[in-house]
């Protein structure tokens, strides 16, 4: 099997595929991790009540597992159970990745699924972590299990552990082609050099669009330049927010879905700064046209729509800015399915901005399904059409 896109969907899959005996070449355009495509930036937040959806919270729960086990393998560092804090301005206001009242729906879930969580009103949220300026109205959510995973560390490690059992990584390898035939697919790189194989996963991210030829199946996926941001820890807040004293947070602090900011400890020590960002899905591009730069425009905007008045460990000073891409689908779902135009592919695109914490169970589970049919984790709720 050939897994074309080694991000965080392709090194899962490519590991786990290869852990069970499966032939397997990888192909990648870049050398992974890189900063080109979705999964890079130091962090991504995980929690395992999703918001987004019942059939998330199976892939959280299984990816903290798996985090674990990757870690033991490898000796990497994934995953930091530092807690996950979020927080809405009120019942019934609050949208994120397509859910209305998000925190509200968290804790149904938390409470549906057992996961052991408190929930607090903005006060006590407020006097726990005295640096958000949370008001009394807001209602929040607190996961103690969940908290960050490294992306580039953990795409790394399942790459080792995809060679470690037998996989062939072809990097900087940029396939340029798909055709399906009565064998399997074929396929063409930039180099000249073809590949074939019974089956192909496409884990492209936000290159997927360019392997759809219908401009309606297009348009299923669009592609948002967002930008992460590292500011300084404001002087008086420099010995209180470690990964042992903040948690990750995530506050909506308006009812629309940009009236929202997230961010992180410190990681390496406060010199680091914290990282902090929004969302933004007005301005859609491409993942070969994105504006990479950012500006100091944009680090002051983010500071002054979000920050200000709002967190006051945050100075107004940017260290550093990233672009990184979310590839949406209309209802912010994830597509893992068969590639409707090219019979023996099958699409895996779980992004929307919420899919990397579920990035090794999705790998496990398309392995599984590759190899005998079925998987574990039932994937029917994120096919093409629904
Ligand atoms: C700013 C930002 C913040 C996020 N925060 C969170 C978060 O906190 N929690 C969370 O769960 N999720 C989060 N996400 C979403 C998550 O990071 C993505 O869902 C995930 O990283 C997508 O992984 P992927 O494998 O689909 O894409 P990628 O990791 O980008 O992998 C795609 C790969 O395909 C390769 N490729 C593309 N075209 C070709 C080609 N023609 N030939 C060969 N190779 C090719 C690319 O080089 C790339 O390596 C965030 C995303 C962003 C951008």
């Amino acid at each position: 099997m050939i897994v074309v896109g080694l991000g965080a969907m392709g090194s899962a899959t490519a590991f786990q595929l290869a852990a069970r005996g499966v032939d397997v070449v990888g192909l990648d355009r870049y050398a992974p991790p890189h900063v080109h495509g979705s999964t890079h930036g130091d962090t991504r937040v995980t929690r395992a009540a999703c918001a987004e959806g019942a059939a998330y919270v199976p892939l959280a729960m299984r990816s903290h597992e798996l985090w674990g086990e990757i870690e033991r393998a490898t000796g990497s560092d994934l995953f930091t159970a530092c807690g996950v804090l979020m927080v809405g301005p009120g019942s019934g206001m609050g949208s994120m990745h397509g859910t209305d009242d998000w925190v509200g729906a968290t804790i149904d879930l938390a409470g549906r699924f057992g996961i052991e969580h408190e929930v607090l009103d903005g006060a006590a949220a407020r006097a726990r972590y005295p640096m958000f300026a949370f008001d009394d109205a807001a209602h929040a959510y607190f996961e103690p299990g969940g908290g960050f995973v490294r992306p580039e560390a953990a795409v790394a490690a399942q790459l080792m552990l995809a060679e470690r059992h037998g996989a062939r990584l072809h990097l900087d390898t940029e396939v340029t082609a798909l055709r399906s035939t009565d064998a399997g697919v074929e396929i063409d790189t930039a180099d000249g050099t073809s590949f074939a194989a019974e089956r192909v996963v496409l884990s492209a991210g936000a290159w997927l669009p360019s392997f759809l030829a219908s401009p309606e199946l297009r348009a299923t996926f669009t592609v948002y330049r967002q930008v992460l941001h590292w500011f300084d820890v404001a002087p008086a807040w420099v010995d209180r927010v470690s990964v042992e004293q903040l948690p990750v947070y995530l506050w909506s602090f308006g009812a629309g879905a940009t009236d929202f900011f997230y961010g992180f400890p410190a990681l390496d020590g406060a010199e680091g700064g914290v990282k902090v960002a929004t969302e933004q899905f007005s301005e859609a591009t491409t993942a070969d046209d994105v504006q990479r730069d950012v500006s100091v425009e944009e680090q002051q905007s983010m500071y002054e729509r979000c920050i200000r008045g709002r967190m006051a460990a945050v100075d107004d000073h940017a260290l550093r800015s990233a672009t990184c891409l979310y590839t949406v689908t209309p209802d912010s779902g994830f597509v893992i399915d068969e590639h409707p135009e090219l019979p023996g592919v099958l699409v895996v695109s779980p992004c929307s901005g919420h899919g990397f914490k579920h990035s090794a169970a999705i790998g496990e589970a398309i392995a599984e399904r590759l190899v005998s049919g079925r998987s574990t984790i039932d994937l029917s709720p994120f096919e093409l059409r629904r």
